[in-house]
């Protein structure tokens, strides 16, 4: 991958025909992947070369082993077994959502995400 520095922590990352825009400080890429899992996709890794962050920086707290230590600091309960679940409880009934019909013709196109070329 190709890295090019558009301002102090952001950063033009190309390879495979693609260019993506990671930003280390806010922990952002334009492929959503550093945005969502809160771990350095591939783009910010390639950016955080050129900086000398360490991408273990960049990763969430919640992979840390403090958060880890404190998820299961308390007791968890095996779940029983299915036939042993309580029968009695009257749970609500619910019900699709009423839906109007439109009217005229679908779109046959979608509208491509940020980051995401159409084929036309
Ligand atoms: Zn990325």
């Amino acid at each position: 991958m190709q890295v090019f520095e558009l301002g102090r922590l952001e950063f033009d990352v190309r390879g495979r025909g693609h260019s993506t825009i990671v930003d280390l400080e806010s922990k952002r890429c334009t492929c959503r992947v550093f945005d969502i899992d809160r771990i350095p996709c591939a783009h910010a890794i390639a950016a955080s070369w050129l900086t000398k962050i360490d991408i273990y920086d960049l990763c969430s707290e919640y992979y840390s082993a403090i958060s880890w230590c404190m998820a299961y600091s308390e007791t968890v309960y095996p779940v029983p077994e299915e036939n042993e679940w309580p029968r009695n409880i009257n749970f609500p009934l619910v019900l699709p959502h009423l839906v109007e019909k439109r009217v005229g013709r679908r779109k046959q196109n979608r509208i491509p995400s940020i980051g995401e070329f159409s084929k036309t």
